[in-house]
């Protein structure tokens, strides 16, 4: 059986280049990149030509750039540092940020006031009320991401950093889902913080890095040895930050063409999805981000619980919208901010692209739909 994987927003797989650079990095560069000897002076050079590296594509410093296990602990470090150090009394988010971003609000929200966003039918971020919060004099931290993982609806983050700017609020905008997959020029944008996970640009698990703009002083939220400057202790997992960049150089010099690809197969799923099954609608609209497509389905509600499990069986992989979570039925909380009860019943499943996806992937999902 041939597999169809369509969950590329959740992992992407390794390019093979990274492969060979990670194999070459644990072959050659085994010193403690602490160590002052030649092996430790090795394994250093690996991690600040990496980090040069990621500085140039984004237009910013490479001191600005720190390595981390992945965005989840970046979102973790700055919600919660900011609260700690940077004296913030309020955040302003979304319902619709990823967990990660949700449950650290959470565990920081008795010391910071929480102001949640109106969303509307779109996924859209309703950017007046975002002013009139930041016109009330109160030192706030906007956490506002930029490509939603769910819908791929995309924030103007110029918009907001603008706003930020005006009103003297620092701006954290969760960049996981663009990172590698579009240019991001940071000495254009007005945002404080940003995130990324290398896994979802196809380089390895488990590495990250965040990038924190030079005028902030976060402060560390691991503590330890001097590693990455004192902000984050703790050895440096050499070839997964190689791994990283080599990634991130790959996927940079291939946007354009890959882009162009991927928005093509996208078309291409949007008329099929169209043709086949009629009624269909396309959560947060059919802009959204070119990787992103998610679908609700014209089928009765209690398909939904069955729709994931079923493509699985045919060997094929994508991401849940509405459907069951550990056997119940339970709504994705973006959906739930944007669709009226009726809708959110209708199952609806999320595919996300990758540059190694082809037309017949979209048949396959398709046809294997038309049987359940
Ligand atoms: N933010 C967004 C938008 C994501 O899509 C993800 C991963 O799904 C994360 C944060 C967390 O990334 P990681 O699990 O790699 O730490």
């Amino acid at each position: 059986m041939k597999k169809v994987y369509l969950d590329n927003a959740s992992t992407t797989f390794l390019r093979n280049e990274v492969i060979e650079e990670m194999i070459r990095v644990m072959q050659n560069s085994n010193g403690n990149p602490s160590s002052t000897h030649s092996f430790g002076r090795d394994a250093k050079a690996v991690i600040e030509t990496s980090r040069k590296l990621i500085a140039n594509i984004l237009n910013c410093t490479a001191q600005e750039i720190i390595f981390t296990s992945g965005a989840t602990e970046g979102i973790n470090w700055i919600i919660k540092n900011a609260i700690k150090n940077l004296k913030i009394e309020r955040i302003i988010t979304s319902r619709t940020e990823h967990h990660a971003v949700l449950h650290s609000i959470e565990k920081v929200s008795n010391s910071a006031e929480v102001c949640y966003l109106n969303i509307d039918s779109n996924g859209s971020f309703d950017y007046q009320q975002l002013e009139e919060l930041l016109k009330e004099s109160k030192k706030t931290l906007v956490c506002l991401m930029y490509v939603n993982n769910e819908t791929g609806v995309v924030s103007d983050i110029e918009k907001i950093g603008e706003l930020c700017k005006k009103y003297n609020a620092l701006y954290f905008s969760d960049t996981v889902q663009a990172v590698g997959k579009t240019n991001i020029d940071l000495s254009n944008w007005d945002v404080d913080f940003i995130v990324a996970s290398a896994h979802k640009f196809n380089g390895p698990k488990g590495v990250g890095f965040i990038r924190i703009k030079k005028s902030v002083s976060l402060g560390s939220m691991i503590h330890g040895g001097e590693q990455e400057k004192g902000l984050r202790g703790g050895t440096e997992a050499v070839h997964q930050i190689a791994g990283l960049a080599k990634a991130l150089e790959i996927s940079h010099a291939r946007l354009d063409e890959e882009r162009v690809n991927v928005t093509k197969l996208k078309q291409y799923a949007i008329k099929a999805f169209r043709e086949n099954f009629p009624g269909v609608e396309f959560n947060g609209g059919e802009n959204s981000f070119y990787t992103i497509l998610n679908i609700r389905l014209p089928f009765s509600a209690d398909k939904a619980q069955i729709i994931l499990f079923m493509l699985d069986i045919k060997g094929i992989s994508v991401s849940r919208g509405s459907a069951c979570q550990s056997g119940s039925v339970k709504p994705s909380h973006v959906l739930a901010e944007m669709l009226p009860e009726s809708e959110l019943e209708k199952p609806s499943i999320r595919i996300s692209f990758s540059h190694s996806n082809t037309k017949e992937d979209i048949d396959s999902l398709i046809e294997a739909l038309k049987t359940i």
